[in-house]
């Protein structure tokens, strides 16, 4: 794996950031290089140093948690960003989400995924002096942010670390962020990060009929050998949970390099 830095980093097009008040330390749990370019960026433009902090025990298998933690690594000694790795165990996350396992991707068992990943990041952040802890989870087309800021907030209030909810696909950061990961070279991740976001394809079959005519350029699934047939539902059923994402169009060529 190796990084090039883009010519024209620091180019961030987010030139206003409300920065929450009293932040004097942030804490971001990140899942991966590609959710991160854009949005480290932001910070490096505005002055922010977050410490980052990788703990994601949902990604499977463990080769594909190594190729997501050592890029993210590579990636935060290139920019000069401080990082922490806990130690990888799948196991109890397994044991959450029994269960759930068909569940749709931004279903029941996300907000499991996303509850336990901002319970940790919180948890950290409180015992080791951060003010302010945030997430890359929501910088992705494929996320619902609500559910994401559910179990963010849902973690702020255990802990009594404020949560910072920053929309991090506006303002033109999706677009930014498809440069980024061409410009980078990120490793290309197919799938969300659990087993089952690789291998279930029960939320492909389960989508509505509402949604079968959503139009998108077939060669664009054809990147990944996928049929238009098989993205159009998850498109779709992306697009019918997160509202408030409808003005980001989905560029199904650019959001199939990181599926995550
Ligand atoms: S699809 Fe993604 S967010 Fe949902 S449970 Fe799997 S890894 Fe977590």
């Amino acid at each position: 794996m190796s990084l090039i830095m883009p010519d024209d980093f620091g180019n961030t097009p987010k030139k206003e950031l409300k920065i929450p008040k009293g932040m004097s330390k942030l804490l971001m749990q990140v899942c991966c290089a590609p959710c991160c370019g854009a949005v480290l960026e932001c910070f490096k433009y505005h002055n922010i140093s977050p410490t980052l902090f990788f703990y994601n025990p949902n990604i499977h298998p463990k080769d594909e948690y190594e190729k997501r933690r050592d890029e993210l690594i590579e990636l935060a000694n290139l920019l000069g960003f401080d990082y922490i790795i806990p130690e990888y165990d799948p196991k109890p996350w397994f044991a959450k989400v029994k269960g759930l396992e068909k569940e749709p991707e931004r279903g029941a068992r996300c907000s499991v995924c996303f509850g336990d990943r901002m319970l940790a990041t919180a948890t950290y952040a409180k015992e080791h002096g951060f003010s302010h802890f945030t997430t890359t989870l929501a910088t992705s087309r494929w996320k619902n942010k609500k559910q994401v800021d559910a179990a963010g907030f849902a973690a702020s209030e255990a802990t009594g670390v404020p949560y910072w909810s920053e929309d991090w696909r506006k303002e033109g950061l999706v677009t930014r962020r498809y440069q980024l990961v061409k410009e980078f070279n990120f490793y290309n991740q197919l799938y969300c990060g659990c087993i089952f976001s690789r291998d279930n394809g029960a939320y492909q079959k389960d989508a509505p009929a509402t949604i079968k005519n959503i139009a998108f350029p077939v060669e664009n699934a054809q990147v990944h050998n996928l049929s238009a047939e098989a993205l159009r539902p998850q498109v779709a059923a992306a697009t019918e949970t997160d509202p408030d994402a409808k003005d980001i169009a989905f560029d199904l060529k650019e959001d199939m390099r990181c599926r995550c």
